[in-house]
């Protein structure tokens, strides 16, 4: 964890590119680093962690985000995501979904090695997410009914 006062732009990037390094990736080679800045200004980083049960490995994103979830913040204005591809790599479908938990705003700043980065938001990428207060609703006896 990384803590100071303003986090730019190239210091959530150059924390996801270090997370990158440590990735576990036997398996793909494909290695993902990621960043998340918390409201009040922390920064949790972390790399894809494969398993030989292929269906087991973890997501960067996942990974850096539990690490800040595990430490008590629940706030995450921006996430930064880096692979080494030409594309920019976007968070995978159930990142989204997981994300969304604690972030519906969330600012996903993309980059690679080459040094391309592009700004979008969770929200374009899942304009529709499952809603959590629709489990909750259900569980206080609301308008779902068996
Ligand atoms: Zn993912």
């Amino acid at each position: 964890m990384k803590t100071t006062g303003e986090i730019s732009d190239q210091e959530l990037i150059e924390a996801a590119t270090q997370a990158r390094e440590q990735a576990y990736a036997p398996y793909s080679h494909f290695k993902v680093g990621a960043a998340i800045l918390t409201a009040g200004g922390q920064v949790y980083s972390g790399g894809n962690v494969e398993n030989s049960s292929y269906g087991l490995g973890l997501c960067a994103e996942r990974v850096a985000l539990f690490k800040a979830v595990s430490e008590g913040y629940r706030q995450f204005p921006k996430l930064c995501l880096v692979a080494d591809t030409p594309q920019l790599v976007t968070p995978c479908g159930a990142c989204r979904q997981v994300l969304v938990e604690f972030c519906e705003d969330l600012i996903l700043l993309l980059a690679n090695l080459q040094g391309n980065r592009r700004t979008m938001t969770l929200r374009e990428l899942l304009p529709a997410p499952f809603d959590g207060r629709v489990v909750m609703t259900r569980q206080r006896g609301g308008p779902i009914k068996d």
